[in-house]
């Protein structure tokens, strides 16, 4: 087959990224560079020959037969997508709220901008907006410290030091529990108490190229950057943050020989990592997938650190709009001053929204209001009913719609004795005991119209037999 540069995008590429798969995606490595070598030694038109299609496929085949099967969380993605980009145009229409200016480097972004993406547990991609711009974690990056703390020195010994309880409070109350620990992970004082668990042996640089290896992995390698400026802004403006420092030091919160400014420090570093929302998504995602990255397929955090992760984002993510959030989502999220929204669909997706400018309590008005319409449209909400809810759409499911053209496709193709379209459909996964509104399967009608080319589809149907009433004993 002899396919010119744009003849190869529309006959593989444009099929490939219609699955959600992004040619950058790291699974696909192999097949983009055997493609794009191809394109450079033609000078033109390409030839894909069985060769090298299979070259370009093979290393690769696992992942493209699923894609193209539409076995991937959400099958019908190009559909999804387009309801993404939906509530997309119709969020950016919200005006309202109010950026951050605490420190110039929030105060810069413009009101305007405003961006999400999305990565299934699959690994399918979709960005709307301004998704490649870097932003800080900010209070973002305060559920994945927890993560990591808990991966690494596990539940209970991060606990001793940290409650699990929703504080009631100000993210950066100077409050503790009555067990004298700050209240949860989310709020300031349980983070920074957090930041002097993690490497307590190491010094400043490799504490923080440790906690950025973790990041860089959960990102699945995306962009993981830092901004120097926000971190000098942070620790010169971080009055409150110093209070709650010493407050914790008189209450003994922290571990013995623990460097309280140095916790800080750490703690300051962390809010001022950047992301995007393409990279950021990706977090989300590797959290949604149970602690493995789905482009890369590494496991980053182990599945206990995911789950508890998850709770108490679910109850303490969202300041003080968490119950109402939990209420109203049913998602586990968390929110950060930059405008930032971490959206967790567990076991479906991960999504990262971002517009600068924050409601009273300190969530991205954008942000928020994209959450409530995501779960409004789709069936996302932890407690909605899957089975007998049927007003909100389930993009985990192909439309009845699909079933039906494949039911339609198949008979008749059975009908005119098209065996390679047969081969095709046997070979995509399509259900060839599908059977018409006579339950006729294909095999009834291609054997009923009985040309002899019929054989080899006839081949197809060998292993099924034909129920219906209009049969006469196949
Ligand atoms: N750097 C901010 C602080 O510690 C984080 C604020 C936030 O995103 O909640 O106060």
């Amino acid at each position: 087959m002899y396919l010119p540069p744009s003849g190869l995008f529309t006959g593989l590429l444009e099929p490939l990224l219609l699955t959600g798969l992004w040619t950058s995606d790291p699974r696909l490595r192999d097949c983009m560079r055997h493609l794009r070598q191809a394109m450079r030694e033609s000078a033109g038109t390409v030839m894909v020959d069985q060769k090298l299609f299979r070259k370009c496929v093979g290393a690769n085949i696992l992942l493209l037969t699923q894609a193209f099967r539409r076995k991937f969380i959400i099958p019908d993605f190009e559909v999804f997508a387009s309801n993404m980009d939906q509530l997309y145009y119709s969020t950016q229409r919200q005006e309202g709220g109010h950026v951050a200016d605490y420190i110039p480097q929030l105060a810069k972004f413009s009101p305007n901008l405003w961006g999400v993406s999305l990565c299934t547990v699959d690994g399918q991609r979709h960005s709307a907006g301004d998704t490649k711009v870097p932003f800080c974690l900010q209070s973002c990056v305060k559920p994945l410290e927890y993560a990591i703390a808990v991966h690494e020195i596990g539940t209970e010994h991060v606990h001793r030091y940290v409650g699990k309880e929703p504080s009631g409070l100000k993210f950066n109350q100077l409050s503790l529990n009555d067990e004298d620990k700050p209240h949860n992970p989310m709020v300031n004082a349980g983070a920074i108490v957090i930041s002097s668990l993690l490497k307590p042996n190491s010094n400043k640089a490799e504490r923080f190229d440790y906690v950025m290896e973790y990041l860089k992995k959960m990102a699945g390698t995306e962009y993981v950057g830092f901004s120097n400026a926000t971190f000098q802004s942070e620790k010169e403006t971080g009055d409150r943050n110093f209070a709650i420092g010493y407050y914790l030091k008189e209450k003994k919160c922290f571990p013995e020989n623990a460097d309280m400014i140095a916790a800080l420090d750490f703690y300051f570093q962390l809010c001022s990592i950047e992301v995007t929302c393409e990279s950021g998504c990706v977090m989300a995602a590797t959290l949604a997938n149970g602690g493995i990255c789905p482009i890369t397929g590494e496991r980053v955090l182990s599945a206990e650190a995911v789950r508890n992760t998850l709770s108490l984002m679910h109850s303490c993510g969202m300041y003080d709009f968490s119950g109402q959030f939990a209420f109203h989502v049913g998602l586990p999220a968390k929110s950060g001053v930059s405008g930032a929204v971490l959206l967790v669909v567990p076991n479906i997706m991960g999504i990262m929204c971002w517009s600068p400018p924050l409601d009273r309590v300190g969530n991205s008005v954008r942000g928020i209001h994209f959450c409530q319409e995501l779960v409004s449209l789709f069936n996302f909400h932890n407690y909605d009913n899957l089975r007998h809810f049927a007003r909100k759409l389930d993009p985990r499911r192909l439309s009845l719609d699909d079933r039906n053209k494949s039911v339609v496709n198949l008979m008749f193709a059975a009908y005119s004795g098209d065996v390679s379209a047969l081969r095709r459909f046997a070979l995509s996964a399509v259900d060839m005991e599908e059977k018409d509104y006579d339950s006729r399967t294909g095999l009834h009608v291609a054997s009923a119209e009985g040309a002899p080319t019929y054989f080899s589809g006839i081949k197809l149907f060998s292993h099924i037999a034909c129920t219906s009433p209009y049969c006469s004993g196949l």
